[in-house]
């Protein structure tokens, strides 16, 4: 396994961070030099048609080996790490043979990752953990993956008596600030589906995930002097109070889990005369999504109504913008995909778990693309952050998903399952 931790830590070792302030593609220069050496050493594994276009987006072949056609899969993580915390200077540490306890990350500041808190480290008692010095994240997220896709594809090369069809491989900048699938070729990309590995914990598998909207509340005032104004003021602030009240209660981040959805404000800024509410709006039923669209735009006009006669014109202004879908709607005509996966888990003797993900992917707007995405744990946890670890048996594993994938995708008989495109429709960015 010694292979596999010095792949990732030359991949961790370079600072990677993404920034959403830029317009640029990729939005920081950093990330090139990681996409230079994963060109290279893709070259260097002896995957073919090896290719980094202008915006970063790398794409490499992996030809079949069998005599007859089968479906071209895809395997796609991202190269950025998030703007959350530092990804500079990283310093791995590894601790083998964990034995249940604290882990001390830096003893000078007094950084403990410890399984009073984090209680998923038990269940890697007796494994080799990687984790941060406590200055700075890991970037599991997502080299993880990255180191995931080439090892399974060395394997594959290295081992040729093991049967495969036509393998695409994609790595992209920027996914952490939302812009992963922008720029990404479907087309050039040319897999009939694909898997991102860019889930946590091992057993993750997802094909799920919200409906989203961001809506922007705008309301408007009017200032008297306190003394003078009964009947007369309009305070904007108050309104938006009451606007809030209106809204379902409990029916926010904090207090919901699994499918629940929410409505989640997010930013208020006013004053008497003017004030902007701005909420998000998450579901992932598509008809209980609209519904809380629906919801926003109900009260708006209730609002506007009840003050027509004093204000003159709308003194509540709302704007609705989709944000990203649910790829559940276009994965589940190729459930398949995602039957392919579990079973590779099950083979291997991985419990998966498969559960909605509360926010989006690339995955969500690749599928919405016409590339069919589900994703897959790649095995890290407490991304975005100090407490970041990965266990090396947890990416090995991943690894031996990727190359079941590739064998049964060879054995499977998919002349009874339809391979029908999704029709293409256009998602909005992430938040
Ligand atoms: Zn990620």
């Amino acid at each position: 396994m010694q292979h596999i931790i010095d792949r990732f830590i030359s991949y961790v070792t370079i600072d990677t961070e993404s920034d959403p302030k830029s317009d640029t593609t990729p939005s920081t220069k950093k990330q090139l030099v990681l996409a230079n050496l994963l060109v290279k050493e893709l070259k260097a594994i002896g995957m073919i048609e090896v290719t980094k276009d202008t915006n970063g987006y790398i794409m490499a072949t992996l030809p079949s080996n069998l005599e007859h056609e089968v479906p071209t899969i895809g395997f796609v993580s991202h190269y950025d790490t998030s703007p959350d915390f530092t990804g500079a200077n990283v310093k791995p540490q590894i601790t083998t043979n964990y034995d249940g306890g604290d882990i001390i990350l830096n003893a000078e500041r007094n950084i403990v990752l410890s399984p009073n808190y984090f209680k998923d480290l038990i269940q890697y008692k007796g494994q080799t953990l990687i984790t941060t010095d406590g200055t700075t994240l890991l970037g599991a997220d997502d080299k993880a993956g990255l180191t995931e896709i080439i090892t399974a594809m060395e394997y594959l090369i290295q081992n040729p008596t093991v049967k495969h069809g036509k393998i695409r491989v994609g790595f992209t900048p920027d996914e952490e600030i939302g812009r992963g699938a922008d720029k990404f070729d479907v087309g050039k990309f040319g897999a009939q589906w694909a898997y991102t590995m860019d889930g946590s914990q091992i057993g993750e598998l997802e094909y799920e995930n919200f409906n989203a909207a961001g809506a922007k509340i705008t309301f408007k005032g009017k200032s008297v002097h306190p003394g003078y104004s009964k009947g007369k003021m309009i305070n904007s602030m108050l309104l938006a109070n009451d606007f809030i009240n209106e809204l379902p209660k409990g029916e926010i981040p904090q207090e919901t889990k699994g499918y629940q959805g929410f409505f989640h404000v997010h930013h208020l800024t006013g004053s008497i005369e003017e004030t902007v509410l701005e909420l998000i709006i998450r579901d992932h039923n598509a008809k209980k999504f609209k519904k809380r669209k629906d919801l926003i735009h109900d009260i708006t006009k209730k609002f506007n109504k009840k003050f027509a006669k004093q204000f003159g014109e709308d003194i509540v202004i709302t704007e609705i913008k989709d944000q990203y879908y649910n790829m559940k709607e276009m994965v589940e005509p190729v459930m398949f995909i995602v039957d392919l996966a579990e079973k590779a888990m099950k083979d291997l003797g991985i419990k998966p778990l498969i559960k909605p993900i509360r926010g989006g992917t690339d995955g969500s707007r690749l599928s919405y693309m016409g590339l069919p995405c589900p994703n897959i744990f790649a095995g890290g946890h407490n991304f975005h952050g100090k407490y970041e670890y990965v266990p090396i048996e947890s990416m090995q594993k991943a690894i031996d998903v990727i190359i079941k994938i590739a064998e049964l995708t060879a054995t499977t008989d998919f002349s009874v399952k339809e391979i029908t495109k999704p029709k293409k429709s256009k998602s909005k960015k992430k938040k």
